[in-house]
This record gives structure tokens, sequence and C-alpha cells, in this order.
């Protein structure tokens, strides 16, 4: 009972868990100021007078809606939904949105890691690019002039999640993950029988790494097999198999790269045909583009720390790198990234190569295009 009961006011669906009433009333009253203010915005009436997009947000935790037309110089914004679908519709917790307006999170990478859901036009999606700066000072000043919201994260939808999504990633062993990709990599022909290795951090550690066994057939790993190292290559479980003779390779990236939690080592051989030949990595596709022209370490011994040295310093500001005469290897926030980069370029690289092949240089994405796919680069890996 009390103030904390469920709200009656819901716009956009019915949450899982009933939302406590006085925070859904009072982002309600936030929404409400930002959506007037919106529609009066002068900024916002000159941008809308090329327009024709609306925006339909909803904050599904909270059961709360709202919309953003910009048409042909008439600024419509309300509490609910647009009277026809929006071309463009979003939904996220209350707290992404409350979090993307005051500049704490990044939309971008919200969207990549599904906290933000988009459906609809992309083209006409962009749009919120340029609005943003001037939806960030209308909330602002409507937050500011209703009050502080309260803690958004502890609205029980979300909290429900966040503690089943933690659970869920105690009890899960990292090392049935490591058997799954490098099963992927080898069955992609990425990774070969003696060629390659991979490597996570142990969940809930900082300093310790699992690693795949040296010089075994890599087609057949199972976890059992894996080894727990420490950042200086020591194996902490005794009687274990010994670790990747690369051990160095991927200990030196882990130590230096914090957001980085996967590294994966492959022998891929387009990768490595387009490295000995000295030809570019092109921005062929807006996937290719991600990356750049991949930098590139001369050969080195293979499991020297000359080597790892050398490819840890290439792969400071980038998360792939190219070793001549030998492979490529690619951190990633997760294994899974990890493992979609190193295919993203190997793929690209054969397209690449291909074009070389029958005489043609390789057609390559606009600049403002490959601008925009290498900034995003970052958020992917
Ligand atoms: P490991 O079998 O020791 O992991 O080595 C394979 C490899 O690719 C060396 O560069
Ligand atoms: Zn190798």
């Amino acid at each position: 009972a009390g103030s904390e009961n469920a709200a009656p006011l819901q716009t956009a669906g019915t949450p899982a868990i009933a939302p406590p009433r006085a925070r859904v009333e009072k982002m309600s009253a936030i929404l409400e100021r930002f959506c007037a203010d919106m529609a009066s915005d002068s900024h916002l009436s000159t941008f809308s007078k090329d327009q024709d997009v609306t925006l339909h947000f909803t904050l599904h935790d909270l059961g709360l809606g709202f919309y953003l037309s910009l048409i042909h110089g008439q600024v419509t914004s309300e509490l609910g939904a647009p009277e026809r679908p929006a071309p463009v519709q979003l939904q996220m917790r209350a707290e992404i949105l409350d979090g993307m307006f005051t500049g704490t999170v990044d939309a971008m990478e919200c969207a990549m890691n599904g906290e933000l859901s988009f459906m609809g036009d992309a083209a006409k999606a962009m749009t919120l690019q340029h609005i943003s700066p001037a939806l960030e000072r209308i909330y602002q000043a409507a937050r500011a002039q209703v009050g502080d919201p309260g803690d958004l994260s502890a609205t029980p939808g979300s909290v429900a999640g966040t503690e089943q999504v933690a659970q869920v990633t105690e009890a899960h062993d990292v090392r049935h993950d490591m058997v799954t990709i490098v099963q992927e990599l080898y069955a992609s022909q990425v990774i070969t029988a003696t060629g390659g290795n991979i490597s996570a951090r142990v969940p809930g550690s900082d300093n310790e790494v699992w690693i795949t066994p040296s010089r075994l057939f890599k087609g057949d790993l199972s976890a059992q097999l894996m080894v727990k190292i420490n950042l200086d290559g020591q194996s902490v479980t005794p009687g274990a198999r010994s670790p990747s003779s690369e051990w160095c390779m991927h200990t030196c990236i882990l130590a230096r790269k914090a957001q980085a939690n996967a590294v994966i080592h492959a022998h891929a051989p387009n990768a490595t045909v387009l490295a000995n030949t000295g030809l570019p990595f092109l921005p062929i596709s807006t996937e290719a583009a991600f990356f750049g022209n991949i930098p590139r370490v001369p050969f080195l011994m293979p499991g020297t720390p000359e080597l790892a040295e050398a490819v840890a310093d290439a792969m400071s500001d980038e998360w792939a790198v190219l070793m001549i005469n030998h492979g490529l290897i690619v951190a990633g926030r997760t294994l899974r990234r990890a493992a979609d980069m190193v295919e993203i370029i190997e793929r690209s690289a054969e397209v690449i190569l291909g074009c070389y092949a029958v005489g043609r240089e390789p057609p390559v994405l606009p600049a403002d295009a490959v601008e925009h796919f290498r900034k995003m680069g970052d958020i992917v890996a």
C-alpha cells in the first residue's frame, strides 16, 4: 500500500513487474515537460523544415512512451504513441534514456549490447544523431525543473533482470565458450590443426586467464584441457597441460587493454596472404570499414616476448593486428565479439584479394561512410 503502489498511468504496454508509482509519476512528469519543450523549441523547429520523421520512444520498464515528429517545419511531441506507427521506434529502460540525455550513457554502445532496441528506417534514425545535442539540452532543463527521478536502475523489472544476468555469469564456465569458439574457428579453417590459440579472462579475476593448451590438435579441445595461467604466464593449476606457446602475446594484450576480455590468434589464410603481399585492408564494406588498414608487424619468432611486445604495441589503439608470415590476432570485449571480428577480417581479405586476383582495384565505400564505420569499430570490438 501507500505511494509505492503500482501505477495506473501506463501508455506503452504493461511491464512484467509493476514499477513503483512514485517513480513512474516523476518520470512521466519529466517526459511531459520534455515533450512540451521540444514541441516549442526554435532550434528543432528550424531543423525540422526539410525533415519527415517520427521517433517513438518506449520505456518498457516503466510502461511509458512518447514521440517526436519533425515534419516539414512542424514539431509535435507528446506522451503516448503517435497516431500512426512511427518509422523509427526505440525501446529501452528509463535508466538508459535518462543516461543518454544526461550524457552518462553512450547510445551507440547501448544499441550494440542490446540495452537499446531499434526498429525501423536506419537512415531516418540518423536524425537522432543530428538533434541529440538539442534533446540533451531540453531534457536536462526539464529534469532540473521537475526534479531528479531517483534511482532508475532500482526499478523492479530491471533489477530482477540484472540479478539474473549476474547469476548466470557466475555459474557460467567460460571454458565452454572457448570450446565452442575454437571448434567454430577450426571448422571455418581460420584456426588450423596446429595453428592458432585463444584465451579469455577468468570471470571476476583481474590477473588470471584461461588459454588453450599448446600443440594439441585444435579441432577437438575440451573444457578440461584449458589451462589457467596468470599474467606472468605461470600455470595456476598443478599438473595442467602446457599453456599455448603464445601465452605472452595473449597476456601482454590483456594486461594493456583493460576493455579486452578475450584474445584470438588465428592462422587465417586470406588475412595472411594480405599481410604477406603488402596489399592494403580496404573499407570494401561497412563491416570491413570498422578496422581501417589493419596494422602489421614483421616476422618475429612465434612464442617470443619480442613478438608479444610488437603485437601489443601495434594493438594499443586497435583491436586487430596482422602478423606477416604468420597470421592474425584479434582482441575483443568478449570471445564472441573477437570471433566475429576474425571472421569479418578473413572474409573481407578474401574479397579484397579476389578483386586484385582479377586485376581490379577493390572499390571502397565513400569517405564519410568510412569515417562513420571506423568510429563504430571501437564499439563493435
Ligand atoms: P600453440 O599450439 O602453442 O598454441 O601454438 C600454435 C601457434 O599458432 C603458434 O603461433
Ligand atoms: Zn601462430
